[in-house]
């Protein structure tokens, strides 16, 4: 099972003690390629730095909704432009916690909306409680290339996304209880979504309230695989061909 973590942040801290040996069993169980996401100007740093070091991880630079209030332009524009870049995120409206104002939070989304579609990269977005501004956000530049991260909308808001062309990709969330995915997951297209875990966060079933790594991938096909009634390895295989297809 060839599988591709498309959403980790294995710069954090979580992982300073056992990084390189977490990867070699990534390598073990199959998993090729990680996207490891920098959501501020020292994660971005970090990103460009393990994506350097370990050939099976690529970098994605921006700045994160709860760090709008740092943002800073020239270094995100000089950060994307290293060799091992691969998408613009995450960046977006975060309604939840609102970490720094809304205003602000509108104003750099925009603005990386406007850098991604320059530099022709894919876009990132996190949407956390702002599904129509994200979407209006976003139409207004009308971006080619876009996942919804983690997504949480329900199947309406999938269909609006997935009309534009924008993919969704799916975490841990989907094998907890009470979600509202289990129709998403199973009325999206074949061709328009792909996984993450998100590590450190959003631990899926069985490992809930434990540190998540990329290991615990294989939990989400198996929800994936349940869902839509579809072997575990199409699941990976076809989620590997997407992000594929959306980062390379
Ligand atoms: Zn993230």
């Amino acid at each position: 099972m060839k599988i591709f973590e498309s959403h980790a942040h294995l710069n954090f801290e979580h992982f300073d003690k056992d990084r390189e040996e977490l990867l070699q069993k990534c390598k073990k169980l199959g998993i090729e390629r990680i996207i490891n996401v920098g959501v501020d100007k020292k994660s971005i740093s970090c990103s460009l730095q393990l994506a350097e070091k370990f050939d099976m991880i690529y970098a994605a630079v921006g700045f994160h909704p709860h760090d709008a209030k740092e943002y800073d332009r020239e270094f995100l524009l000089t950060s994307a432009k290293n060799k091992n870049v691969v998408a613009i995120g995450e960046c977006g409206l975060d309604y939840y916690r609102n970490l720094s104002p809304r205003d602000i939070q509108r104003r750099v989304f925009s603005d990386q909306i406007k850098i991604a579609i320059d530099l022709k990269l894919p876009l990132i977005v996190h949407d956390r409680d702002a599904h129509d501004e994200c979407f209006e956000l976003l139409e207004e530049q009308n971006p080619a290339s876009v996942v919804f991260h983690c997504f949480s909308g329900d199947e309406l808001f999938a269909e609006k996304v997935l009309s534009k062309g924008w993919k969704i990709s799916f975490t841990g969330t989907i094998t907890y209880k009470n979600n509202l995915l289990e129709n998403v997951v199973r009325t999206v297209p074949d061709d328009m979504f792909f996984i993450e875990t998100d590590s450190p966060y959003l631990t899926p079933v069985p490992n809930r309230g434990k540190r998540n790594s990329p290991l615990n991938l294989r939990y989400i096909i198996e929800k994936i695989s349940e869902i839509k009634r579809i072997s575990p390895n199409k699941v990976a295989e076809l989620s590997y061909n997407n992000a594929m297809d959306f980062f390379f």
